[in-house]
């Protein structure tokens, strides 16, 4: 009964805002709108809400609270014509699963790698879980992808329509100090952008690395791999890696190298030369982090442009992150069934993961992603769509 009542106040608040702003005579299609669904019960009990944000032009992103995970991004190709372009699964059964690549997920506490699981902090050894061989990947065991997330609010108003989702992470999960205190809000806007916005905050030092891990195939989900997408990353350096993706710790040109994408290129034209270490457990292609050009400075830039060649669709991303992963689905290996029966095979997709550069914590010439008490960690990515 008291959950319907809630469940009612909050549709209704959501239509109001969507209907306060409509303007007299505008088609009401036009306008943005958030609609609250329920998406199941995550296998721990908690039931998971799925929010429907759509923009009035064209634009459709669903999120869910189990792992503020975006679920499905609808965006319309050169003829109008609309596809999901995010790979992901039907329901909260496959999101829960354990070949789960972190398709569309909210990646924390510390997204990418930690080496060994270890750092030191204020003269403290600190050791997290480790679950990428010996270090410690996005988060760990359980990390921020695998909880449910308190919903903290929907709006449909100036345009735009957006979701903000908490998630409250003890003292001492999966070995990281200080109870942090994240949110992210997802807003869609007029202009067909996808805004992530992250905030947190702490009560004692911690890393802090906070990313979403989409998957993307521009001309929809399930139709193939992607490496005829042409794409640009604004980036003149890259962190060379060891084979298990470790930072030496060095900046190095991309120019005349596989990883230069300063001038607008097809992903698969050099990515054979990426051949990796399959022995240890490094299947090749791109999996590498780019130092964005002018990243880091707390003001939006441009980090990426990637074109899909059948639909025409385009994606510009822009953040306020040093770094963003250039990832192309390289351990996707057909197991994992996807949306509508969808076999996604390597190369079904790439991701662009704005983020702090791997292994922060233990490298001292990297742009900090150390949070204290007191401050707030901010993040801001851009996914913008258009056609060509
Ligand atoms: C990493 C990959 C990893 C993948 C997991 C990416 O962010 O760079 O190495 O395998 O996430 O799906």
């Amino acid at each position: 009964m008291r959950r319907g009542v809630v469940l009612m106040a909050v549709v209704g608040a959501v239509c109001l805002s969507a209907m306060a702003d409509e303007p007299k005579g505008k088609d009401k299609m036009a306008e943005p709108a958030v609609q609250k669904m329920k998406f199941g019960k995550s296998a721990d009990g908690k039931a998971v809400e799925l929010y429907v944000l759509t923009n009035g032009k064209g634009m459709t992103a669903k999120v869910m609270t189990y792992g503020a995970t975006l679920t499905e991004l609808h965006v319309p190709d050169k003829a109008g014509k609309t596809a999901d372009v995010l790979l992901g699964y039907d329901d909260l059964k496959g999101f829960e699963s354990k070949g789960n690549p972190y398709f569309g997920c909210v990646v924390g506490r510390y997204a990418n790698r930690i080496a060994k699981g270890k750092f030191a902090l204020d003269g403290k050894d600190y050791k997290l879980a480790t679950n990428n061989g010996a270090n410690h990947l996005h988060g760990g065991l359980k990390g921020f992808d695998k909880v449910v997330w308190a919903h903290k609010g929907s709006k449909a108003a100036g345009g735009s329509a957006s979701v903000s989702f908490q998630y409250a992470s003890a003292d001492g999960e999966e070995g990281y100090p200080g109870k942090l205190t994240a949110t992210v809000t997802y807003v869609l806007t007029a202009k067909n952008e996808l805004k992530l916005d992250y905030e947190a905050t702490t009560d004692k030092a911690t890393p802090v690395n906070l990313t979403n891990h989409a998957y993307f195939n521009l001309d929809g989900q399930g139709t193939g791999d992607i490496l005829d997408h042409k794409l640009t990353i604004f980036a003149s350096k890259y962190t060379p890696a060891d084979a298990s993706f470790i930072p030496t710790g060095k900046l190095a040109p991309v120019k005349g190298t596989a990883f230069d994408f300063t001038k607008s290129k097809a992903i698969g034209v050099r990515i054979g030369e990426l051949k990796g270490e399959p022995e240890k457990g490094n299947p090749g292609g791109y999996d590498v982090n780019y130092v964005v050009n002018g990243g880091g400075k707390k003001k939006l830039v441009p980090a990426a442009r990637v074109e899909g060649p059948k639909s025409g669709r385009v994606m510009e991303m822009f953040t306020t992150e040093p770094g963003v992963q250039f990832y192309t689905g390289n351990f996707l290996d057909g197991t994992v069934k996807g949306k509508g029966g969808a076999v996604y095979n390597k190369h079904a997709g790439f991701c662009l993961e704005a983020q702090h550069f791997p292994d922060s914590p233990n490298q001292k010439s990297f742009p900090s992603a150390i949070l204290k008490p007191g401050e707030t960690y901010r993040q801001t990515t851009v996914y913008s769509f258009g056609v060509k």
